[in-house]
């Protein structure tokens, strides 16, 4: 088949572009680069650099398109907050591109990279003692508490809503907090998982916000990769937002402990009460996930930490592991 990955230069984005083309699949990439690496993208994909905002190079990239994949995003929570203008017009706006885009050369499917950010806190969905409802199913009403969260519900809105306008098979998958091998790690807001790897391996201080009993879905890239191929040909999509996540919750102490288990050190763990923990639990609930697109998380937050430090060049070289 034929795929064009907006954000393909990025973690998610690359992994899925050198996934693809190694089944022999020909996959188009499209990256801004403002975050992404090229690098990370395997020769045989073809590579453009270019604005998701920027229809002329879309619509010469979308020609003999099968499927795209929406990835290009701004995705920082935090950096949402000082710039919503920003993530308004790339994460919204450039999903309006693609569709019109899409919409002009005649594309009929597209799947969209949204995030369980969107559902916020839904604390009356997560009342202890009661762990089959403390899973966030796609029914509950999102309440989306950053700028980030709510350019992904927009763009949900904007796929489903002009693609069924213009019959484009559209669908969302809503990935929660996917980690592994070649994650971005900004200075300024790294996500939690590489960041704490870097500094215990360093052994250096892991900041914990406020308690650390916030709790998050940790997801390995592989698994969210097979959903997100699973969702190329499954039928019956049309329209669904998705979970996709491991169906397990992890509090941040927990995660400071499985780190420092894997990876023997002297860090030092500090718990900063003065600092939101943000959204209190997340947890994904996958009963669609795993009937619509057969999803079976298979990589436990174990399995995958070790694998991200074996596979991740960056951290291998701490390790001083040479091959
Ligand atoms: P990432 O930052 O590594 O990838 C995003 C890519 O988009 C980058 O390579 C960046 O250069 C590119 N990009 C940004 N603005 C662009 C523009 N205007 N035009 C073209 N390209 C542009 O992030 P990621 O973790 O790989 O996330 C990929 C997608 O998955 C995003 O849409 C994100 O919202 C979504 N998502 C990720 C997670 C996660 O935990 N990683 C969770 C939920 C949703």
């Amino acid at each position: 088949m034929n795929f064009l990955i907006t954000g393909a230069a990025g973690f998610l984005g690359s992994a899925l572009a050198n996934h693809l083309s190694k089944q022999g699949h020909q996959v188009r990439g499209l990256d801004d680069l403002s975050t992404g690496d090229k690098d990370a993208l395997s020769p045989d994909v073809h590579f453009t650099r270019g604005d998701v905002n920027d229809r002329p190079k879309l619509w010469t990239l979308l020609q003999d398109v099968d499927v795209v994949y929406h990835l290009a995003a701004r995705v920082s929570v935090p950096e949402s907050v000082l710039y919503p203008r920003e993530y308004n017009a790339v994460n919204v706006g450039g999903t309006v591109s693609l569709m019109e885009a899409m919409r002009d050369v005649g594309v009929r499917r597209v799947i969209m990279a949204s995030s369980g950010a969107v559902y916020g806190d839904v604390p009356h969905a997560l009342k202890k003692g009661e762990e089959a409802a403390q899973k966030i199913t796609e029914a509950i009403q999102p309440n989306p508490r950053s700028p980030y969260a709510v350019s992904k519900l927009a763009a949900e809105h904007y796929i489903r809503t002009i693609g069924a306008l213009w019959g484009i098979e559209t669908v969302s998958l809503r990935i929660f907090n996917a980690y592994g091998p070649g994650q971005g790690i900004p200075v300024s807001h790294p996500p939690v998982v590489p960041h704490f790897i870097t500094q215990t391996l360093k052994n250096g201080t892991l900041v914990v916000h406020n308690d650390g009993k916030q709790t998050r879905d940790y997801v390995y890239v592989d698994d969210v990769i097979s959903a997100l191929t699973a969702a190329t040909t499954a039928p019956g999509l049309d329209g669904l937002v998705i979970n996709v996540g491991s169906g397990r919750e992890t509090s941040v102490r927990e995660l400071v402990n499985a780190v420092t288990e894997i990876i023997p050190g002297k860090a030092e763990v500090i718990y900063n009460p003065r600092v939101s923990g943000g959204v209190s639990r997340m947890c994904a609930d996958l009963t669609l996930a795993k009937k619509k697109l057969s999803y079976k998380p298979s990589i436990s937050l174990e399995e995958g930490l070790k694998m991200t430090l074996e596979k991740d060049a960056r951290f291998n070289l701490r390790l001083g592991v040479t091959s």
